[in-house]
C-alpha cells in the first residue's frame, strides 16, 4: 500500500545514462503507475510523455536545475500534489538527507 502508490516520472524527453538506464529529461511530471494520465491530469497518449516507472518522482520545489541536468522543467502542479501526499504519509516534516 505504500510503495505501489509512489509517484513515478513521466517526461517529454529522455537521456540514457552511462549505465544504460533511461533517465527523464525535458518536462517532468508525476505519474502514478497504472494510470494513463499524469497527476496534474495530462493524458499520456496525447502529450507523448514517456513513462519512467523505475524513476521515483522525488523532486521538490527547492530543487535547483542546472545546465547539467537533463530535466528542464518540473510541473508545479505535480510537485504540489506529491509534496502534500508525502507530508501526510510521514505525518510532519522529515528532512531528507542533505545533498553534497
Ligand atoms: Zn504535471
Amino acid at each position: 500500500m505504500r510503495s505501489s502508490s509512489a509517484p513515478a516520472v513521466a517526461a517529454s524527453g529522455e537521456e540514457v545514462g552511462r549505465d544504460g538506464v533511461r533517465q527523464p529529461g525535458g518536462e517532468v511530471h508525476a505519474w502514478l503507475p497504472g494510470q494513463n494520465q499524469t497527476v496534474c491530469g495530462l493524458a499520456l497518449s496525447r502529450t507523448r510523455l514517456r513513462r519512467f516507472p523505475h524513476v521515483r518522482f522525488d523532486y521538490s520545489g527547492t530543487d535547483v536545475l542546472t545546465e547539467a541536468d537533463a530535466v528542464g522543467w518540473i510541473c508545479p502542479r505535480c510537485l504540489a500534489a506529491t509534496v502534500g501526499r508525502r507530508g501526510k504519509e510521514k505525518r510532519g516534516w522529515v528532512r531528507d538527507s542533505p545533498r553534497p
